[in-house]
């Protein structure tokens, strides 16, 4: 291993512009560390029209709290945990040593977003906070809750038919890659919302007729995301009864995301595992839009300063959050890279990053990865075979992290630059899966299939 240098603010060897600009042009998977992460995150942070700050993570908390008996009343899935929408972290002893990460690397961890309950996916978080949130808005504007009434059960109102017939009057609307979709507009047409999803040409057909199934309207867009989003967005606009949720600049949806921090603050906690300056938390976090990741490295980063370390997972034709970091102004698009935007990851098919989530990584964020499609694929087969977990191919974008941070030029730079290097035999890397509980086995074993011909 090598040793941690002396001075800590060398400049990063990563910010080597025309190697990495050639490496993301030719889609060869790379890692790109942030020479602007601070080591103290500022206590609050602008985030668009206002700033943000540990309590935003404390009251979108709050509010899943205040929602939690009515979503177990609507939601028989969420009976046993009294509403609460949660997952488990998992140690994956077998995965860790398929991967080639002996005891030397530290010590590998799932975050188990892939079994989240109702949206099969992490959009559970940040989806549903923000329908929870208009909900509540318009219900204490109609007077059928009070402010700062949160006992528990005080909430049941809003599943009554006063309430229903309020919400009826409301559309909630939302562009989508699929799992977005699929978490606002379960959720929305729950409450009684009239939900509409609009769809790019990439999602995918099953995710489309979950949706219908369930009541929702689904508009399909011959385009791309951004292009179902704007699609979306225009329609909302023109009527006063339709409220849009905008993936792109949505701070409800990224404080929703952000108050998984706790929970897992407090799951660490219970597991014994230690974070300090001796035990780095290495998190790695798939990335779409940005908005999932930058809200849980927010979190993540208020509650352990410096001793977590996250790095987003971008698939090598959609680096978006990437090739916005990299820009630092201005928002270009993997287009512009001479990219296809092109993945079997369709939660991460996105080619224009949020510059919400961007400005407000800009100090936080570690870095950012990219993968080949063909290795989300290999590592989906390799999670099932060695641990039993069913994850959709998105989800499986972190599982190369480890690796990267620990074999690259750019990892080894970034930690000697923080004294890490002699630390990971206590590190804890903890893999963010992010979906999957939805997929039918038949696309599933689409999926196997085609790591088996990767494999063979
Ligand atoms: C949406 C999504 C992500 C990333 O979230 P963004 O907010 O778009 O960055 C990651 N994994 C899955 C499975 C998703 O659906």
């Amino acid at each position: 291993m090598n040793q941690p240098t002396s001075s800590q603010h060398q400049p990063p060897a990563a910010s080597q512009p025309a190697s990495l600009r050639a490496a993301l042009g030719a889609a060869t998977p790379l890692l790109w560390c942030n020479p602007h992460r601070v080591e103290t995150p500022p206590e609050t942070q602008a985030a668009g029209q206002r700033s943000i700050s540990l309590a935003d993570v404390t009251s979108a908390q709050a509010r899943f709290r205040r929602f939690a008996p009515l979503l177990a009343r609507l939601f028989p899935e969420l009976a046993a945990t009294h509403g609460v929408i949660e997952s488990e972290i998992v140690a994956v002893p077998a995965m860790q040593r398929s991967l080639g990460l002996d005891a030397a690397h530290g010590r590998l961890l799932v975050k188990g977003d892939h079994g989240l309950p109702v949206a099969g996916s992490i959009k559970a978080r940040g989806g549903i906070h923000e329908v929870l949130e208009f909900a509540e808005r318009l219900a204490l504007r109609h007077g059928l809750i009070r402010a700062g009434q949160d006992q528990p059960g005080d909430y049941l109102a809003l599943g009554e038919p006063a309430a229903r017939a309020l919400f009826g009057r409301y559309q909630v609307a939302v562009g989508s890659t699929g799992n977005l979709g699929l978490s606002i507009g379960v959720m929305a047409a729950a409450l009684g919302f009239r939900a509409v999803v609009h769809m790019s040409s990439d999602a995918k057909a099953w995710k489309k007729a979950r949706l219908r199934d369930r009541g929702v309207e689904v508009v399909e867009h011959a385009g791309d995301y951004e292009q179902a989003v704007a699609a979306g967005r225009r329609q909302a606009e023109q009527d006063a009864f339709a409220y849009f949720v905008d993936d792109e600049r949505s701070l409800s949806l990224l404080l929703g995301y952000s108050a998984a921090a706790l929970h897992l603050r407090d799951q660490l906690a219970a597991a014994a595992v230690r974070v300090d300056a001796a035990h780095p938390l290495f998190v790695y976090l798939p990335c779409g839009v940005g908005g999932a990741p930058a809200g849980i490295t927010f979190g993540m980063r208020q509650l352990f300063g410096p001793h977590v370390h996250c790095f987003f997972a971008e698939p090598v034709q959609s680096p978006c959050f990437l090739v916005q970091m990299l820009a630092g102004a201005g928002n270009p698009s993997v287009y512009d890279f001479g990219l296809t935007n092109r993945t079997e990851a369709d939660g991460l098919a996105v080619p224009r990053a949020s510059e919400l989530a961007a400005a407000v990584m800009a100090p936080l964020l570690s870095g950012v990865f990219t993968v080949a499609d063909e290795t989300l694929f290999v590592d989906l087969a390799r999670l099932l075979r060695t641990e039993g977990l069913r994850i959709e191919p998105s989800a499986a974008a972190g599982f190369g992290g480890p690796r990267m941070l620990c074999e690259t030029d750019a990892g080894r730079d970034y930690l000697a630059r923080h004294g890490l290097a002699g630390r990971m035999a206590q590190a804890t890397h903890l893999v963010w899966t992010t979906g999957g509980l939805f997929v039918p086995p038949a696309e599933y074993d689409g999926f196997l299939a085609r790591a088996a011909a990767l494999a063979g």
